[in-house]
């Protein structure tokens, strides 16, 4: 008897989870406050700038521009000991605000600030649909 593989979710936040849910649908989304409008990523309970727990789901063009990285050349864990060089970047989206993210079909050597991207989703290990940036065309 084979049993379902555990939901990578399960304890996650609830924001967190409606997230994922449309990056599994293939939208990229961000929140923004029902108070104030100011747009927010990652996923949280409360708004940045006012405190306050009311949000909508606004969602975004998928494009956006390198605003940092660095890359990890040294994981002890086995699941990303696989993936080295690997980038961490951080991507201002059109937006205008800044997600922690993966590269993708980029080498790393050719990788540099400022360059355009837009959002890919790959599908990870435990089953999350994560989104990821290449190179824009
Ligand atoms: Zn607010």
């Amino acid at each position: 008897m084979t049993q379902a593989p555990p939901d990578p979710l399960l304890n996650a936040p609830q924001e967190a989870r409606e997230f994922y849910e449309r990056c599994a649908r293939g939208e990229l989304a961000v929140q923004r406050c029902s108070a104030c409008g100011t747009l927010r990523h990652y996923p949280r309970p409360h708004c940045t700038r006012c405190l306050s727990s009311g949000y909508t789901w606004q969602g975004c063009s998928g494009r956006g521009t390198l605003y940092t990285f660095t890359v990890i050349r040294q994981n002890l864990n086995p699941r990303f000991r696989e993936r080295l060089p690997y980038v961490v970047a951080v991507v201002e989206l059109d937006e205008g605000v800044r997600m922690v993210t993966g590269l993708a079909g980029i080498d790393a050597a050719h990788v540099d600030v400022g360059m355009p991207v837009e959002v890919v989703f790959e599908t990870e290990p435990d089953g999350r649909t994560v989104p990821r940036f290449r190179p824009a065309a």
